[in-house]
């Protein structure tokens, strides 16, 4: 029974170990999704500034061409000599010069949200930069956490391996049995009559017999193996 009650304890140390190590995955995922995303958000900026650059490019391409149109109508105006060509040619002037201040504020537009988005774009840049080596760290700190747990995880196997040669087959064969239908808990102690894993009495009569120790039970209720848990001769090695 000593045997047993060990072996319980490494398996539960076990399954929690088990647990533990399957969070490492899931929050190196986590933390991978969330810097994907920073990066995603700064490539967006990026793409932004991008698209400003090449609308002020053209944008002032097309006030060169407005100059060019400007300068040709001002010469034609010189050479004109009837007064409604004249008139004709001054409001084409008029024209291009109001167009052409529209360009120009498009221009200034543009130029000032540029501005403004270079400015949050170096602040997130920063941030990114952070992020990454934030996630360096974490992720190594996680790696470390996962190599501990994987030794612990190796000399309990090797420790079950050895209390489990200690126990009789048919007995080891029963428990094994119960603690994979069970949540992982084929024996359980029993404690003032209470079955300390399922949580109900034990009949007074079947606690009694438990008492004495001298032959195996189980709780009628949950079906485990159990054990009084209050017992001096099973308490001396059940320490970790
Ligand atoms: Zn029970």
């Amino acid at each position: 029974m000593k045997s047993l009650i060990a072996l319980q304890e490494c398996d539960i140390r076990m399954r929690d170990i088990r647990m533990k190590r399957e969070e490492g995955p899931r929050k190196i995922q986590a933390l991978e999704q969330k810097l994907a995303e920073v990066e995603k958000h700064l490539e967006e900026e990026s793409e932004r500034l991008k698209e400003y650059a090449q609308d002020r490019r053209k944008a002032e391409q097309e006030i060169e061409d407005m100059e060019i149109r400007l300068k040709k109508a001002e010469v034609k105006l010189s050479n004109i000599k009837s007064n409604k060509e004249y008139e004709a040619a001054l409001k084409e002037i008029d024209d291009l010069k109001r167009e052409k201040s529209l360009v120009e504020d498009r221009v200034i537009e543009i130029l000032e949200k540029t501005e403004a988005l270079e400015t949050s774009h170096a602040a997130n840049r920063k941030r990114t930069q952070e992020a990454k080596q934030q996630f360096r760290l974490d992720h190594e700190e996680i790696m470390k956490q996962i190599r501990s747990l994987d030794r612990d995880l190796d000399t309990l196997t090797k420790k079950r391996l050895r209390i489990s040669r200690e126990v009789d087959p048919v007995l080891l064969k029963r428990y094994d049995t119960l603690r994979e239908r069970k949540g992982g808990i084929g024996v359980s102690p029993v404690i003032k009559g209470v079955c300390q894993t399922c949580h109900l009495n034990i009949p007074p009569q079947e606690f009694n017999e438990l008492l004495r120790g001298d032959k195996l039970m189980t709780c009628p209720n949950c079906t485990r193996i159990i054990y009084w848990g209050e017992d001096e001769r099973l308490m001396d090695n059940t320490g970790a």
